[in-house]
């Protein structure tokens, strides 16, 4: 799985996560369908890129890493809404409505969030055998879809906060996410530095507000601004979405 140009990390080089019972990918912009500027290996269909290279290159993802089960995806629109796989129904596509979080617990199934720039986090409670993938761009942080997601998850009897795994993947990071001086008044002092605004930070306090402890936590050390083989909405404007896709083992 490793050392396919498909693949910019996957869960069997993390520390965190090569051991358990999930398995994620993290895709690249590499060995895909769509012409530029959407080169090549564009996720998303809501990009502007042509439907068919998007159908494409899911097919090519899911039949290397993930055969034989379903693709979930969902339309996101930077809110709180979460949506859980064991209540929703999907289209044959794998249509299953809009929303920013996926949580399934089932075997068959393989979820998907697109970002360029946004956050994609993994959250993992191993012990219910229950994962939710989530797309945490700046809305969804101030909104915090990470804590209310993470709140789903334990409504079920046997899920405890300090069985979760967390994996955030490449995001635009503070180097890169200068943000105007209004918006910037905001946000705490705390999560900024000059005017670029540090979302780990906020993602990190939040999870420590759930009383999960940072070696729960493993954080990609990629900014997607600065690294030339993933989409970034800021460095490009027009462009493809990469994925986070995830599956029970
Ligand atoms: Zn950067």
């Amino acid at each position: 799985m490793v050392n396919d140009e498909k693949i910019f990390f996957s869960s069997n080089q993390s520390a965190l996560f090569a051991q358990t019972d999930i398995e994620f990918v993290i895709t690249s912009r590499q060995g895909g369908f769509s012409q530029s500027p959407y080169d090549s290996l564009n996720l998303a269909y809501h990009t502007g890129d042509e439907k068919a290279h998007v159908t494409a290159n899911r097919n090519a993802i899911c039949q290397a890493f993930f055969p034989d089960k379903t693709l979930l995806w969902i339309d996101q629109i930077h809110s709180d809404i979460i949506l859980d796989v064991a209540s929703s129904k999907w289209r044959n596509d794998g249509f299953i409505g809009q929303g920013d979080a996926l949580v399934c617990d089932q075997k068959d199934i393989a979820c998907m969030v697109m970002v360029a720039d946004c956050n994609p986090v993994l959250v993992y409670e191993p012990k219910i055998r229950t994962f939710a993938l989530i797309h945490a761009g700046r809305c969804g942080v101030q909104k915090r879809i990470l804590s209310k997601t993470i709140k789903h998850i334990l409504k079920h009897p046997q899920a405890k906060a300090q069985n979760m795994l967390i994996f955030i993947g490449p995001s635009i990071r503070k180097c890169c996410y200068e943000i105007g001086k209004d918006l910037a008044a905001t946000f705490p002092e705390k999560y900024l530095a000059n005017n670029n605004l540090d979302l780990i930070k906020m993602l990190q306090d939040e999870l420590s507000s759930q009383q999960i402890k940072p070696h729960q936590i493993e954080i990609s050390p990629v900014c997607s601004c600065c690294q030339n083989n993933l989409f970034s909405y800021r460095r490009e404007g027009i462009t493809g979405r990469f994925g986070l896709i995830g599956a029970l083992r």
